[in-house]
């Protein structure tokens, strides 16, 4: 029996090396992985499991006990002095806590510093620099064995061809692209119809590993140092040393890095990351945390495959692949008509997932998605999940084309896409469907804000055929919200003093509320300023309208078009006759103010984090004094306010020569305005 079970397991074993080593290679040599980063850290888990139950199988080339794969042979090799190793993983507290276990008993009672970097989502390169000079890049490889890509690593700009010390060094570092760059690959690439990139990742092996070394330059391409080979001419004891001299030396630091003294701090480091992090111009797909002390890092050597004196802490999976079952259409407040893939549960980021934003027709053309497909699922930060990406290779035969519904699926009438649109529409203006998002939308938080007034009761009351339009609100029964499900009188009675209040909101709210298609928050505002009045604001003509700076032409025509409805006016009139407010209660626009701020016709751009006041209450401030505030600097950008971490935006203003403020200097200029 006993044997038969071995037998097994060898079996087993065997099996996952090769399916292992298919997706290395994949990875490595291919730059096109075919499963995610996570799955593929599972089957190594599995293996690493029975490897550690039945040591006599272990091999020296098993996937465990190597680094990467082999070179590509079109490209020179390098043999690299000291290996490039991979790192051990930690999935949880628990890991990182058994890693710092194993560190102090090697310390012996001795402090022990670990320094926790942010782990880039590269490709790792040693570059060698001789006398100050950059003299050649090259691959990972196997650990031993790399590729030379010299050329393609002197397209990185921010890398510098000479050091700011002429000594000799052999420095370790990850090639990355920035998402933004990643982005406006795949923007050109979809315009030629070309196949699109998965990951920045990917993008940024294949770059390297590039033979024309033109593919790399015209994509710009960046690099972070995080460890020193060898270095001759500097004494460092630390790693934390060698980081502050790779810095002074000019090259590229990640400044995202601290020092602690305990794996508890770590931990609570970790996690903060792990939020902050779909927040970073890069992809970072976990945390990595090195023993400090070069002495201790001696002492505790290293493995086949990777040091013992660090650990890459990874990230809650952020992707993972799942079946879609279905596509179903919902029909949102203006008649638009989107696609929701209905998933397999999937665990997320810590979260269950079953479904999937689709956007539109166009997008499930171009992903090629069809029924039954194995899909790649992202969630990253607080982004609604979406379909990366099929896996084609996983398709049966038995998956399905799918079909846009003709019809709208809640009223019937025949869809149509307007034109210079993606969307299909629905475009009856009785459909239940817009109705109800429409209400929902009105009472919404930037709208009339009504408290206890969630979607599920608006979908109740309509239902119950207890309103049916938004004027309806005003005027419901104590009893038809005690009908309803839930609905105790404390919360009805709460509920119809939040109605109550809402009448008596600024105008701003209002025209927001009731739901003018392109008139965003913002340009309610705008509007509510210029006409003080809703009867002002719908009797203007289109020319005033479009000259109105923030207003344009198409806006214009959906303001003129929405008031012209014989409903509209309706329901305008029923909402005055129930004491709703129609007049602008906010302070007076700008040409009202006083003139000789610093702010005034100023076009600003807001950045970073500011601390004694909120990004909205700055922007709201600035444009009380007769500011412009965007978004993207550009030349046109006047000033730039930048608070703590402020990133590209601040490089570019910096670049452009634009008027900069940090938080401090722009409350002084605010109190003295
Ligand atoms: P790794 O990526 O888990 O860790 C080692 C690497 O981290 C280093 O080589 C270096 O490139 C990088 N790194 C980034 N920032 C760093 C920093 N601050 N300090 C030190 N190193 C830093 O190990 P690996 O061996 O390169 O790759 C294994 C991982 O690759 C797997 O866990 C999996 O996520 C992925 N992989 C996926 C597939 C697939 O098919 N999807 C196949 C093979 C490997």
């Amino acid at each position: 029996m006993a044997n038969v079970n071995h037998q097994q397991i060898k079996k087993k074993i065997e099996e996952l090396r090769n399916t292992i080593n298919k997706h290395n290679y994949s990875y490595y040599v291919l730059d096109n992985p075919t499963i995610t980063d996570q799955e593929y850290d599972l089957l190594i888990r599995e293996l690493m499991k029975l490897e550690e139950e039945y040591p006599s199988y272990i091999t020296p080339d098993s996937p465990t006990q190597k680094v990467g794969d082999k070179p590509l042979s079109h490209f020179e090799k390098v043999e690299h002095n000291i290996p490039l190793l991979s790192l051990g993983n930690a999935f949880n507290e628990q890991d990182l806590l058994e890693f710092d276990r194993r560190v102090r008993q090697a310390a012996e009672g001795e402090e022990v510093q670990y320094m926790v970097e942010l782990k880039i989502d590269g490709l790792a390169v040693s570059l060698i620099y001789e006398n100050g000079v950059f003299n050649r890049g090259a691959t990972r490889g196997d650990g031993t064995i790399g590729e030379d890509v010299t050329q393609n690593i002197k397209t990185i700009r921010s890398l510098p061809l000479h050091l700011t010390l002429p000594i000799t060094l052999e420095v370790r570092g990850e090639v990355f692209l920035p998402k933004k760059e990643f982005e406006r690959i795949n923007k050109a690439r979809e315009k030629n119809d070309d196949p699109l990139f998965a990951n920045p990742r990917n993008v940024a092996a294949g770059s390297i590993r590039q033979l024309d070394p033109k593919v790399a330059a015209e994509r710009a391409l960046d690099i972070f140092l995080y460890g020193i080979g060898t270095i001759e001419g500097i004494t460092v004891h630390a790693h934390s040393e060698g980081l502050e001299a790779l810095d002074r030396l000019g090259l590229k630091v990640n400044k995202e890095r601290r020092l602690f003294k305990s794996m508890e701090e770590v931990v609570t480091f970790v996690q903060e990351w792990t939020g902050k992090r779909p927040a970073l111009p890069y992809e970072i797909d976990g945390m990595v945390i090195k023993v400090d002390s070069y002495k201790l890092q001696e002492k505790l050597g290293f493995t086949a495959k990777s040091p013992r004196w660090a650990i890459a802490y990874k990230f809650p999976a952020e992707e993972a692949v799942s079946v879609l079952e279905k596509i179903e259409v919902n029909v949102g407040r203006t008649g638009v008509i989107t696609p929701t893939a209905v998933l397999q549960p999937v665990v997320l980021a810590g979260t269950t997932v079953k479904r999937a934003s689709l956007h539109n027709e166009d997008m499930i053309r171009e992903k090629g998605i069809m029924l039954g497909d194995h899909v790649i699922v992202k969630k990253a930060g607080d982004i609604i999940p979406e379909i990366v990406a099929v896996l084609p290779e996983r398709r049966t035969g038995e998956e399905q084309p799918y079909v846009m519904p003709s019809n709208c699926p809640v009223c019937g009438s025949q869809l149509v896409r307007l034109e210079e649109e993606v969307a299909l529409r629905c475009i009856n203006p009785t459909c239940s469907a817009q109705i109800v998002e429409g209400i929902i939308h009105f009472v919404s938080r930037d709208a009339m804000n009504i408290d206890g007034l969630g979607e599920k009761v608006v979908k109740q009351l309509f239902e119950h055929k207890l309103i049916h339009s938004v004027a309806d609100l005003y005027s419901i029964e104590v009893e038809s919200l005690l009908s309803l499900e839930r609905m105790g009188e404390k919360s009805v009675q709460n509920l119809l003093e939040a109605i109550e209040k809402s009448k008596e909101n600024s105008l701003e709210k209002l025209i927001f509320g009731l739901g003018i298609r392109l008139v965003g928050a913002k340009a309610a505002k705008v509007l509510a300023q210029r006409y003080m009045t809703i009867d002002h604001l719908s009797a203007a003509s289109k020319e005033e309208i479009i000259a109105i700076d923030e207003i344009g032409p198409k806006m214009a025509d959906s303001i003129i078009t929405f008031f012209a409805k014989d409903e509209v006016k309706d329901t305008i009139q029923r909402l005055k006759d129930l004491g709703v407010n129609m007049t602008y209660k906010g302070s007076l626009p700008a040409a009202s103010v006083d003139t000789d701020s610093q702010f005034y016709g100023k076009t600003i751009v807001l950045t970073g984090t500011l601390h004694q006041i909120s990004r909205k209450e700055a922007a709201t401030k600035l444009e009380e004094l007769g500011a412009k505030v965007t978004n993207s600097v550009t030349k046109n950008t006047d000033m730039v306010i930048a608070g703590e971490k402020a990133g590209s935006k601040l490089t570019k203003a910096q670049a452009l020569g634009i008027a900069i403020l940090n938080e401090k200097e722009f409350l002084k200029e605010l109190e003295n305005k």
